[in-house]
């Protein structure tokens, strides 16, 4: 095995769609054909986001597409720990403040002010913790697979929040702390993250974390034009055979990989073998993406 590590880290807020498999199918296929280890990370930390069963139908929905993962699910709501230990770390470096100002403070701003990063502005009141943009590397600079060099000021970002007032941990640094321990060398997800980027980037360079590559994934589209999401009632995975197999081969053809026809009615691992061996990111565009339709079998 190289040393290549991947992961697939959907969030349990419901089951996937087709904007889903096509993220959790990019990256098994970079990762396998790295000859690498492909994780799988359930990012629950936002219990009531999460309804009852939702990662079981995820869980399912993988093994229906022949998607296996290697080593034991990560679940982020049993990280409790190593989330606490970075988050004090950065304290101790100065690097986190905490935070009382609500939303509605700061609405004529474009990002949070930072009002509370000289001491808190209404003590008492419950806080959040922040990172300051305002120490960290500057600006960020990272080279994406697909999108090719990005360079953004975290200072135009403002200040991300690590810990909600509510006591609940915030993505960015989860994600960062995951990446971290489960020795992530890539990640690939879709286009809608690379805004978090140079967030997790300054996290991960704050906590003398490794830098992993990141491949960001076109916007998929649905028929109705719109980004296919949870939000906009995207149709959840199918999960019997005659129906998995037509969707799979729609998700390679989406990924611009140009599948032959007759692949449409193959067994979902033999789609995925033949992926495997051609799968190639040059012939991947990095304009949005209609869902390609499903070959009739
Ligand atoms: N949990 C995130 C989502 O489902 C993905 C996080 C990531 O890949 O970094 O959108």
């Amino acid at each position: 095995m190289s040393r290549y590590r991947g992961r697939f880290a959907p969030t349990p807020s419901g089951p996937l769609h087709f904007g889903s498999l096509v993220a959790a199918l990019a990256s098994f296929l970079d990762a396998r054909q790295a000859r690498g280890a492909w994780w799988l990370r359930i990012e629950d930390i936002d219990p009531p986001r999460c309804p009852t069963g939702a990662a079981d139908t995820i869980l399912r929905q993988l093994e229906a597409f022949g998607l296996h993962w290697d080593g034991p699910v990560l679940w982020q709501h049993e990280r409790n720990d190593a989330y606490a230990a970075a988050l004090e770390r950065l304290k101790d470096l100065g690097l986190a403040y905490p935070c009382s100002c609500s939303r509605k403070q700061w609405r004529d701003y474009a990002v949070y002010p930072g009002w509370c990063r000289q001491g808190v502005q209404e003590p008492g009141k419950p806080v959040a913790w922040r990172l300051r943009s305002d120490l960290g590397l500057r600006p960020v600079v990272w080279q994406d697979r697909l999108f090719g060099e990005q360079r953004l000021d975290p200072a135009e970002l403002g200040d991300v929040v690590l810990q909600r007032k509510d006591g609940l941990w915030a993505y960015q640094l989860a994600v960062v702390v995951d990446d971290a321990d489960q020795g992530i060398s890539d990640v690939v997800r879709g286009v809608d993250l690379l805004d978090n980027t140079p967030w997790q980037r300054q996290l991960q360079h704050a906590l003398g974390a490794p830098q992993p590559r990141y491949l960001h994934l076109p916007l998929i589209i649905g028929e109705d034009g719109q980004k296919l999401s949870k939000q906009n009632l995207a149709p959840a995975l199918p999960e019997q055979d005659d129906a998995v197999r037509p969707l799979l081969h729609a998700a390679l053809a989406t990924l611009d990989q140009a599948p032959p026809r007759e692949l449409a009615t193959a067994p979902v691992a033999e789609q995925l073998r033949w992926a495997v061996d051609h799968w190639e990111i040059a012939r991947l565009r990095a304009e949005p993406h209609c869902q390609a339709g499903s070959v009739a079998p």
